[in-house]
């Protein structure tokens, strides 16, 4: 696939992970929790309930782990889609560190998780660099640093652009912050992983069994699948940017943007090298950003919010075409690299660009809204969702947040090309 004419979406992630291993079953006709959704979300909840003794379903609309948990960058980072100094603007010190413990905390869960379940998902903490796309922006990641060091006890490090080289073989930089407790994985084996870890627990795993309807019923819920029905004590909705009106309130409250990755052909040892000499997980400071990382076999997965729609097949042969582009700016060395696979997803923003779990007016629970810092965030928020179903008490500095819709949205995102537009225009002056 070198020239982008020819873009079909195939997924490196998911060509290069085995599907799970789940025990088959028939849908049962009542349980005491249906999670809807099979990504990192809802089989972590579904873990920790099987592992009380609940009854637990996993209703998945496609195959387990379909959505964003196979689909995103593999990058397990600390802090949220907000920066620390963001989160003290909005919340005060001691609220904002312990939102950023938490974070700390789930990837600290995840490696726990990967390791006690023997999870073969190439786990590392690699750590990552977030990487200044404009001279400001490296005051700003300066800021940041003495932020993290000094009010939170988070060690990172400055690399300004004369040592940059230490890290990556691009110009394009003016230097970069360091946080060596970040990790990498490969995202569809964690979910293929995570998925076999709620079998064994005991979780009953359904894909292809698409809710359609959620029902209040005494005591509880009838839930409507292309399967059939069941009766559920409790619903946990784990369907984050892929969220349908199933229920109306959470729809009004997450919107689904699109992202973008191509992964190259396994390059030659010595660029592979060059791009990347620790293997760390790299993103900018662009709104627009690029993230990318190696992968184990010396691809460069390389990935962007190319556009702000969901994916669609015009969208994805744009977007390789605008990735690859950018590709080659940050490293020239890679012009005659060829572009084997393309692939898009979905993610879940909220108006406050902050995660949200609760309970819904429609008494349902729910966890989404990470923006691109999901893959340990929404896994823990998802056990820690478990547990609280399953009754016992979790303090998490998320739960009782407000979860404020967003004006004028009934769950079709028309403004994502006005936001697409700011965004850009924000880029160029920042
Ligand atoms: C391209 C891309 C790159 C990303 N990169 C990173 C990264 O590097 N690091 C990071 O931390 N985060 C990243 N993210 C975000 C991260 O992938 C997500 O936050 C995380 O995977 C969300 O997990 P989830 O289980 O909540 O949702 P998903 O994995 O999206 O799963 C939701 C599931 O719900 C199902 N569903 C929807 N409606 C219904 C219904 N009515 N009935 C039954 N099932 C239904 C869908 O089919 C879907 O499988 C990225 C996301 C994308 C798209």
């Amino acid at each position: 696939m070198s020239t982008l004419e020819a873009v079909q979406e195939r997924n490196y992630w998911a060509e290069t992970a085995a599907a799970p291993r789940i025990t088959q079953r028939d849908l049962p006709p009542r349980v005491d929790v249906a999670v809807v959704g099979g990504g990192y979300t809802g089989l972590a909840a579904a873990r920790e309930l099987a592992r009380r003794g609940a009854q637990v379903a996993v209703l998945e609309a496609k195959s387990i782990g379909w959505g964003a948990s196979s689909r995103n960058g593999g990058m397990a980072l600390t802090g949220m889609k907000l920066s620390a100094s963001a989160l003290v603007k909005r919340f005060g010190l001691a609220r904002a560190k312990a939102m950023f413990c938490l974070s700390i905390e789930a990837l600290d869960y995840v490696e726990q998780l990967i390791r006690s379940e023997r999870i073969d998902c190439e786990f590392s903490r690699c750590g990552h660099l977030e990487l200044a796309w404009k001279p400001s922006h490296m005051e700003g990641l300066q800021r940041e640093a003495e932020l993290l060091q000094r009010a939170f006890d988070h060690p990172v490090q400055l690399i300004p652009r004369e040592a940059l080289s230490t890290e990556t073989a691009t110009e394009a930089y003016h230097g970069a912050l360091l946080d060596p407790r970040s990790g990498g994985l490969h995202p569809a084996r964690y979910a293929a992983g995570l998925a076999e870890a709620a079998d064994r627990a005991g979780a009953m795993l359904f894909a292809h069994t698409r809710v359609e309807r959620i029902d209040r019923a005494s005591g509880g819920f009838t839930v409507h699948t292309a399967r059939g029905a069941l009766a559920a004590d409790h619903v946990f909705v784990a369907t984050n940017g892929y969220t349908d009106r199933i229920v109306p309130s959470l729809k009004r409250r997450i919107v689904p943007v699109g992202s973008y990755i191509i992964a190259t052909a396994p390059l030659p040892e010595d660029i592979a090298h060059a791009i990347s000499r620790h293997r760390r997980m790299m993103y900018d400071t662009k709104h627009f950003l690029y993230y990318y990382r190696l992968s184990s076999d010396n691809r460069l997965i390389f990935g962007g919010r190319a556009g702000f729609v969901p994916e669609g097949p015009d969208t994805l042969r744009e977007s390789a075409a605008i990735l690859r582009r950018g590709m080659v700016q940050l490293y020239p060395q890679l012009a005659n690299a060829k572009v084997e696979y393309a692939w898009g997803g979905t993610l879940g923003f909220t108006l406050d660009f902050l995660p949200h779990a609760g309970r819904s007016s429609e008494g349902v629970h729910y966890a989404m809204g990470c923006g691109g810092h999901g893959v340990a965030l929404l896994t823990y928020l998802g056990a820690c969702m478990g547990r609280m179903i399953s009754g016992e008490p979790v303090n998490n500095p998320l739960f009782d947040l407000p979860f404020p819709a967003v004006p004028l949205y009934d769950g079709n995102p028309w403004f994502l090309p006005l936001a697409g537009a700011y965004y850009r225009l924000l880029d160029w002056l920042q």
